[in-house]
C-alpha cells in the first residue's frame, strides 16, 4: 500500500521528535515495561517455550478522532445483533455461500459441518459470539464534510454530490450496486453513497482534498479467534507509562478505558453459567505452537484469578480427536472432564487442520452440548463473502428493524463487490482490471497475508477461471490518514526512527443467545494495531504491525501541536 504526498496526517499527541538521550532512555524502559507486563510474544526466529520477546509497539499512542471512536463503540452492540441474526439465518448463509463453496475447499468443509449439524438439529442452541469489528479511518470519506476537507478543497465538496450521482447513474452496473428507480428509497440512498464514493474519491485525491479528522469504514468483522483482548489493554498500559515518563501525565485522560480482557473472559464465564455444571471446564482450542501466547494465557489467568472455581484446558484439534468423546447427553468429554464452553483460538485457516482427524474433531465439538465460540454458523457468518453480501442494498433490512440503525450500519461499509460468475460479478471483474489501484482482492481466509493489493490484482484475477473468482471478493481500498511516530521492535534500531504509520482499530463485542433470544449483548473494549504506511498488512504476530492504542482528539483542536 502506498500513500501519496497528499495523504492527510493526524496531529500527534505530543511534540516529536524527542531529544535522542530522552528517546533512548524511555525506549529502553518501555521495552522492559512491555516484557514485564506481558506485552510479549514467543520469538518465531529463535523459538523457545521458555522465553518471550516484547511485542512490537508504538512508543506514544496514535491519534484517533474522538467522535469516530465513540461512534464505533456505540455501534458495536448493533453489529453484534446483526451478526447474531445473520448467523441464525440458514437461507441467507446458504445462498450467500452457494457459489463460494463450489470452489473454496476450506469454506466447503466448514459448510459441510454446518449442513450435517442442520440435518441432525443443534444439540446446543446457545452460541457465544466474541466478535471484533476492524475498521480504518477513510481520509477521503464522502459522507463527512469536515472543516479540514472544506479548507483543502476551497469549498464545501458536498454541494455537488447530487450532480455526481446523476453523472454516474449509467455506470451503476460496473459499481456493482442496485438499479432501483425513484428517489428516497433505501436502495437509492445506498446507491447514492456508493456512487458518490466512486466519483468523488479520485477527484478528492487529485485535489488533495483529504481530511485527517475523518470517518471510518469497516475492514472486516471477525467471528473466530478475535485476538488482542489482552494485548489491546496492555498497549495502553505501556503507552500510559511512556507518556507519564515523558512528563505528559496530564494527557492520559484522552486514552480511553480498555477492559477488553475482562469483557471477553466474562463473556466466556456467562456462557459457562448458562451451561450450569459446576465441574465443567472451559476449553481453548489452540494451534500446535502459540506464538501469541500472552494473548491466550492472560485470558486463562484472568478466568482462574477472577473465578477460582473454573478451570481452563488447552488442546489442539488433534488432541481433541484423540481424547474427546460424547457422553450420553452429547456432552463433550475430554477423559473424564466435561467441557462447558469451547473457545477457538485456532481452526480458522486450512493449515490448522492437518488431516481428516482434525476435521472430525471440529465436527465432534460442533455436535456436542458445549457452547461454542464460535459455533459453525457464527464462523460462516464471519466470512468475507457474507460481509460483501451484507453491504449490498436492502440486505441489512433483513436483519435489523430500526431504520436509524440500518442507516448507521450501512454507512460503515466501503464498496464491496461480488466476483461471482454473473452479470454483476463480471462487471466487478472488468472494473478491477481497469482500475486495480482502487481495490483489494480477498479470499475466504482469516489471519492475514492472504489478500492481493492494487496492481497485483489483474494478474491474480487472470490466473483464475470465472468460477474460481467466486471464492474471492473485491473491496475498495481504504486510505487512512498518516500518523508519525516511533515503532519499537525486538532487534530494531536504537534509537528508533520516526516513521509514517497507519492504524486499524478493532472493537470487541460479546453476544450470547440462541435463534430466538439474545441474553447478553455488549461492547467489550478495543485494540489498535499500527503498521508502516508502506505495508499492505499489519499483523503484529506476522511481524509487520505494532501494538498501539488510541489517543482521542477533537476536530477543533486540530492545530494544537503545530
Ligand atoms: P484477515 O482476515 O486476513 O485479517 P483482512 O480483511 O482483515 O483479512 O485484511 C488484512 C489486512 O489488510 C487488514 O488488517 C488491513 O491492514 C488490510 N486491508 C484489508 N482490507 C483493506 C481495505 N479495504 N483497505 C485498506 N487496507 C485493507
Ligand atoms: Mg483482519
Amino acid at each position: 500500500m502506498s500513500s501519496d504526498a497528499n495523504t492527510a496526517v493526524l496531529r500527534n499527541c505530543i511534540r516529536l521528535p524527542l531529544a535522542e538521550d530522552e528517546l533512548l532512555e524511555v525506549t529502553a524502559k518501555a521495552k522492559d515495561y512491555a516484557i514485564m507486563h506481558g506485552a510479549a510474544m514467543r520469538s518465531k526466529t529463535a523459538f523457545s517455550p521458555d522465553s518471550l520477546n516484547f511485542a512490537p509497539f508504538v512508543l506514544v499512542p496514535s491519534s484517533f478522532p474522538r467522535k469516530e471512536f465513540e461512534k464505533a463503540v456505540a455501534l458495536q452492540p448493533i453489529i453484534n445483533r446483526l451478526m447474531h441474526n445473520v448467523a441464525h439465518d440458514e437461507e441467507f448463509i446458504t445462498t450467500t455461500l452457494a457459489e463460494t463453496i463450489k470452489v473454496d475447499e476450506f469454506t466447503a468443509n466448514l459448510f459441510n459441518i454446518y449442513r450435517k449439524v442442520l440435518a441432525h438439529g443443534f444439540t446446543q442452541k446457545t452460541s457465544l459470539g466474541m466478535l471484533r469489528s476492524d475498521l480504518m479511518l477513510e481520509s477521503g470519506c464522502p459522507e463527512l464534510s469536515p472543516r479540514a476537507l472544506r479548507t483543502a478543497a476551497g469549498e464545501d465538496r458536498g454541494q455537488d454530490a447530487g450532480a455526481a450521482v446523476g453523472q454516474i447513474a449509467g455506470a451503476n452496473g460496473a459499481a456493482g450496486v442496485g438499479t432501483a428507480a425513484g428517489t428516497g428509497s433505501k436502495e437509492e440512498e445506498h446507491r447514492e453513497v456508493q456512487l458518490s464514493r466512486v466519483t468523488k474519491e479520485p477527484e478528492r485525491r487529485a485535489t488533495g482534498a483529504q481530511s485527517a479528522y475523518c470517518c471510518w469504514k469497516q475492514v472486516e468483522i471477525n467471528t473466530i479467534a478475535s485476538g488482542f483482548g489482552h494485548l489491546g489493554p496492555a498497549s495502553k498500559t505501556i503507552q500510559r507509562f511512556v507518556l507519564s515518563e515523558l512528563g505528559h501525565a496530564d494527557k492520559l485522560h484522552n486514552m480511553p478505558d480498555n477492559n477488553a480482557l475482562a469483557g471477553l473472559c466474562d463473556g466466556m464465564v456467562k456462557a459457562w453459567d448458562i451451561y450450569a455444571k459446576p465441574q465443567a471446564v472451559i476449553l481453548f482450542i489452540i494451534e500446535d505452537v502459540s506464538y501469541n501466547i500472552c494473548d491466550q494465557r492472560f485470558h486463562e489467568f484472568y478466568i482462574r484469578e477472577t473465578y477460582p472455581h473454573i478451570k481452563v484446558l488447552r488442546r489442539t484439534l488433534t488432541e481433541v480427536h484423540r481424547e474427546g468423546k460424547l457422553g450420553q447427553s452429547k456432552e463433550l468429554l475430554l477423559g473424564s472432564q466435561e467441557v462447558a464452553v469451547i473457545y477457538f483460538r485456532a481452526g480458522y485457516e486450512p493449515g490448522h487442520y492437518h488431516s481428516q482427524a482434525d476435521w472430525d474433531a471440529r465436527y465432534l465439538m460442533e455436535t456436542s452440548l458445549a457452547i461454542k465460540c464460535p459455533s459453525i454458523h457464527y464462523h460462516l457468518a464471519g466470512t468475507k463473502k457474507v460481509q460483501q453480501a451484507l453491504a449490498q442494498p436492502a440486505v441489512l433490512e433483513r436483519f435489523i428493524n430500526d431504520p436509524e440503525e440500518i442507516k448507521a450500519v450501512g454507512k460503515i461499509f466501503t464498496g464491496l463487490y461480488s466476483l461471482d460468475d454473473n452479470e454483476a460479478g463480471n462487471a466487478s471483474y472488468e472494473m478491477a482490471l481497469r482500475t486495480p489501484e482502487r481495490f483489494v482482492l480477498k479470499p475466504q481466509r482469516e489471519g492475514g497475508g492472504n489478500n492481493v493489493y492494487g496492481v497485483d490484482i489483474p494478474d491474480a484475477l487472470k490466473r483464475m477461471s470465472r468460477v474460481e473468482r467466486s471464492a474471492w471478493i473485491l473491496m475498495d481500498l481504504i486510505h487512512p490518514p498518516l500518523t508519525k511516530g516511533y515503532m519499537v521492535r525486538p532487534g530494531g534500531d536504537m534509537p528508533p526512527q520516526i516513521v509514517d504509520m497507519v492504524s486499524e482499530l478493532g472493537i470487541f463485542g460479546v453476544v450470547i443467545g440462541d435463534a430466538e433470544h439474545i441474553v447478553h449483548n455488549y461492547q467489550a473494549g478495543h485494540m489498535l494495531r499500527t503498521k508502516l504506511s508502506t505495508a499492505n498488512e499489519g499483523g503484529v504476530a506476522a511481524g509487520l504491525g505494532a501494538l498501539d492504542s488510541p489517543y482521542l482528539i477533537d476536530s477543533d483542536d486540530e492545530d494544537e501541536q503545530k
